[in-house]
């Protein structure tokens, strides 16, 4: 009897990890960094998870290109990480390649011309929208405080007091399934609340382009400050999260349902329900994945049971 694999077996995986390793780095052009084994508590804003079997920081588009086409035709599980700020890393890790944006040297550059921002997929949104604010451009002035790149601002479609990427959004370019760039046209990357195109194809984001408005620099940079101000007032940030545990439910606030529940401070091991924001589930100190994805499923079963509402992850869990 033959069996299928989507993606190559464990056995595969252990038996051939110098050869992947030496692959990749022949592939790997003078910005890609690799490592094996890569602790990725590091890499994750909620600081917990086991080790990636291979990390990879992504150099420029060309040798980017050429080990993903590698990893999909020896059938290497890989995934893409951006700032790691939506994410649970399970304890056992990642098999397979991890391909980091963030801080690509290649992958984060940014360019302003005629009200149209581009940046790559590795630069922060904080750094995109301080760059366009002091250079008397409008529009991403929400996005100032979140914690992520955007590529994974793109693959979200984040957004916060009432902005949303996906409102301004012009383009994306994208690793098509050749390996090489393609640009698609706002209108095709179905852009809802948390939801995108990219969800579903799974679709590598190398960069977008924003449409902004011009205004006056202060004026842009005081309404990032005071939005800024509101998050720190009102969010946990002292304590590594992954921002906002769930959707919001059709007509109702998740971090409401929470706390009406009783479920603040609500603890497994070092997983908790912030006492400061019940929507944010943080790691009080110690906590493993295991704990975190427990509590998260306790909260749900407790709030379906008391509100009949079913609340949905946010945040994205990836490993094993
Ligand atoms: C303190 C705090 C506050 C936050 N506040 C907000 C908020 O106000 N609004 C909001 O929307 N979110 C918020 N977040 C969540 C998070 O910052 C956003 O979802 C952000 O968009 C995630 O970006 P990232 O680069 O960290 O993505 P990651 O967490 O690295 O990845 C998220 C998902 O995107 C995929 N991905 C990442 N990059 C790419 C790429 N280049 N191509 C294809 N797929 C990719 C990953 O595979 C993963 O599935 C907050 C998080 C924290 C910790």
């Amino acid at each position: 009897m033959t069996q299928e694999f989507t993606a190559a077996p464990r056995w595969y995986l252990v038996n051939n990890m110098d050869k992947i390793f030496e692959d990749l780095k022949a592939l790997a052009d003078e910005y890609a960094v690799i490592t094996k084994d890569e602790p990725m508590n590091r890499h994750c804003t909620f600081k917990v998870g086991g080790p990636a079997d291979y990390f990879v920081t992504a150099g420029d588009v060309e040798s980017f290109g050429a080990m993903v086409r590698y990893a999909r035709s020896n059938n290497i599980p890989y995934l893409i990480l951006g700032n790691g700020s939506n994410v649970i890393v399970k304890d056992k890790g990642i098999r397979g390649i991890v391909f980091s944006m963030l801080n690509s040297e290649i992958l984060s550059g940014r360019v302003l011309f005629d009200g149209l921002a581009y940046a790559g997929a590795g630069a922060k949104m904080s750094t995109l929208a301080l760059e366009c604010a002091n250079a008397g451009y409008s529009g991403l002035e929400f996005s100032g405080g979140i914690p992520g790149s955007i590529g994974g601002g793109v693959y979200m479609n984040a957004g916060a007091y009432g902005g949303a990427l996906g409102d301004l959004l012009y383009s994306v370019q994208i690793l098509g399934e050749d390996g090489f760039m393609k640009e698609i046209p706002a209108s095709e990357c179905h852009m809802a609340y948390r939801d995108t195109r990219f969800m579903k194809t799974g679709e590598i984001i190398l960069g977008a382009k924003f449409k902004l408005k011009e205004d006056e620099p202060q004026d842009i940079l005081a309404r990032m400050k005071e939005l800024n101000e509101q998050r720190r007032a009102k969010q946990p940030l002292e304590y590594p999260s992954a921002g906002s545990t769930f959707k919001r439910p059709e007509g109702y606030f998740a971090g409401k349902l929470i706390e009406d529940a009783g479920l603040k401070g609500f603890s497994v091991g070092g997983a908790e329900v912030s006492e400061k924001h019940a929507g944010f589930v943080i790691n009080k100190g110690g906590a493993t994945a295991s704990d975190i994805l427990a509590l998260i499923e306790e909260v749900q079963e407790k709030v379906y049971a008391k509100f009949g509402v079913r609340l949905e992850r946010e945040v994205r869990v990836l490993g094993e």
